[in-house]
């Protein structure tokens, strides 16, 4: 249930119903800013609580809503229909993912491999405007044979490029156990795909603070991947940013995985979590991430997730979906166009020489 408060009800009211509604009612008052008004998400058994009784309760309750999805918190009625935004710290300065933002660009390998690749391509991202580096650390692969990413040692690595470059740090958790320490390191923490419904990894980083980046499992419908972030958002933390990378479906010989981009369109009607797609893995093919980055942005995406390798033929991983740092340079080029006929792309884009 939701209580949507008139415009400029005063703080001590809102305090006031909320208290009344955590000591009479015993439930759990979440209260949220918007642009515009502030909205009270109610968590708990609401099932005796009749609307109008509340808005008798008071006078500035402008009108109480039921949720009716099964994901609640993540869902577009939790905010009152609005966007929500996430707000990323790193050394640069705060970087905003939502739709009232610019477009954020994260790029990098998908595998930390050595020092001098790392710091090079965050060099390169960062110069083409790209504001987060992604690196794989702890690599979820398909054979036990293949590089399994040299894990806490990688680490080490992101935080020299991140000293290096200022970018804020994205990298993928698998064992609840290394949390703390790639806490220390990465500013947004990813879920990925083979885990988007690890419950109980869902569990540890809804409990702690870092925001967190939820792709999609590659056969996961749109309702299963919001209930999995309503997991991370049940736990405490608010700060989930959600990413396409590709489904599987049945034609797997020409393209990795299918894109949905049709994901953009649908999530903006369900929920208010920013959207991020992934070209990269959800083409498997450096051929096909140029377009898809573009319809991407035509389609709405709050950011992007590119990856970009030195040498992709000598890639330890995904080699053939990665772009070369001067292709990168062309590509930003080539989304600017688009990023500001949608008003997203307010950043500079350094000329190419
Ligand atoms: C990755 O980002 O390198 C990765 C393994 O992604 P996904 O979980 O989407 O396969
Ligand atoms: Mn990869």
């Amino acid at each position: 249930m939701i209580i949507v408060m008139k415009i400029g009800s005063p703080e001590a009211e809102i305090n006031r119903l909320c208290d009344e509604l955590t000591n009479n009612w015993k439930l759990t008052p979440e209260k949220i800013v918007g642009r515009y008004k502030v909205v009270i998400g109610l968590v708990g058994d609401t099932a005796d609580l009749d609307p109008l009784q509340l808005q008798e309760m008071n006078p500035w309750v402008e009108q109480v809503l039921r949720v009716e999805r099964p994901y609640k918190r993540a869902s577009l009625e939790f905010r009152n229909g609005e966007a929500g935004e996430v707000i990323v710290p790193t050394p640069n300065g705060p970087v905003p993912f939502g739709l009232h933002h610019p477009l954020v660009v994260i790029a990098g390998p998908c595998s930390v491999e050595n020092e001098e690749m790392i710091v090079e391509t965050a060099r390169r991202v960062k110069a083409a405007g790209a504001k987060f580096l992604r690196g794989g650390a702890y690599k979820p692969r398909t054979s036990p044979y293949s590089f399994q990413g040299h894990g806490e040692s990688a680490l080490d690595l992101l935080a020299a490029a991140k000293e290096e470059t200022g970018l804020g740090i994205i990298t993928e958790l698998m064992d609840a156990a290394d949390l703390p320490r790639l806490a220390e390191v990465s500013d947004i923490i990813q879920i990925g795909a083979r885990n988007m419904q690890n419950f109980p990894l869902l569990k540890k980083v809804g409990a702690q603070d870092k925001p967190v980046f939820l792709k999609r499992g590659m056969s996961a419908t749109i309702e299963e991947w919001l209930m999995a972030a309503e997991y991370v958002l049940a736990g405490g933390n608010q700060n989930v940013i959600l990413c396409e990378r590709g489904i599987r479906t049945f034609d797997r010989q020409y393209a990795r995985n299918t894109l949905d981009l049709s994901a953009i369109p649908v999530l903006r009607n369900l929920t208010h979590l920013p959207i991020t797609i992934d070209p990269s893995h959800g083409t498997g093919r450096a051929e096909y991430v140029p377009a898809m980055s573009m319809a991407a942005i035509a389609s709405g995406t709050d950011a992007l997730m590119i990856e970009v390798h030195p040498n992709p033929a000598k890639a330890l991983s995904d080699g053939p979906q990665s772009l070369t740092p001067d292709r990168f340079d062309r590509l930003m080029q080539e989304m600017s166009v688009i990023g500001k006929a949608v008003n997203r792309w307010p950043q500079a884009v350094p000329a190419l020489v």
